[in-house]
């Protein structure tokens, strides 16, 4: 199964990846966590999208591209593959087509701005292993430490007020477009972020098997 996760930033992509990974056994691939980790090691890739992500902006599309085609082509994913955050302009839509890869569904999970705005701005994340947390709604289970690894818990850099505003923005205008893309495909289910976890993994799964 060839799954894409739409959504804007902090519609529960992430949360929603890992549970859909565990439960098909195919891997969960985040073009965010994949730049955050080659900017964490200073690699010239991560040098180059540093500043894009750090002030809410899209990296750009070439760079992105070439990060997912060499994602794509490694073994785990010929069974089946999550793409949580990709594609997020219609041209590297148009790109994963060219590159003749098949999807099988793309979930779009809405949620309004407001709440996504009180979602990001609560947003924890672990600076040793990227798990997601949230102050009210997903708190850790050891407080300011990750619960996974032990890990410190930190705000993104782009979960800050003004970079959240910025990132919406984007969203709108550069993302939203895709539900008109893939909406044409017959592929595209909508899902309503709901405030609990387990209700939106619920009604996402139920969108995978539909
Ligand atoms: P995320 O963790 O998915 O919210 O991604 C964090 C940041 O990484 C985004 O705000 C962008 O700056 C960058 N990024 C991740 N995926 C993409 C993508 N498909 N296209 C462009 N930029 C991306």
């Amino acid at each position: 199964m060839n799954l894409i996760l739409l959504g804007a930033p902090g519609a529960g992509k992430g949360t929603q990846a890992e549970i859909i990974c565990e439960k098909l056994n195919i891997p969960a691939i985040s073009t965010g966590n994949m730049i955050r980790e080659a900017m964490k090691n200073g690699t010239e890739m991560g040098q180059k999208a540093k500043s894009f992500v750090e002030g809410g902006n899209l990296v750009p599309d070439e760079v992105v591209i070439g990060i997912i085609k060499e994602r794509l082509a490694l073994e785990d994913c010929q069974k089946g593959f999550i793409l949580d955050g990709f594609p997020r302009t219609v041209p590297q839509a148009e790109a994963l087509d060219k590159m003749g890869v098949r999807i099988d569904r793309v979930i779009d999970i809405e949620v309004p701005d407001a709440k996504i705005e009180e979602r990001l701005s609560g947003r924890r994340v672990c600076e040793k292993c990227g798990a997601s947390y949230h102050v009210l709604y997903k708190p850790s289970a050891k407080g300011e430490q990750c619960a996974k690894c032990g890990g410190n818990l930190i705000i993104r850099k782009d979960d800050q007020p003004a970079t959240i505003k910025e990132r919406l923005k984007i969203y709108h205008e550069q993302t939203e477009p895709l539900r008109g893309y893939y909406g044409r495909t017959g592929k595209l289910v909508t899902v309503q972020g709901q405030e609990d976890i387990a209700e939106t993994s619920r009604l996402t799964l139920a969108a995978v098997e539909a």
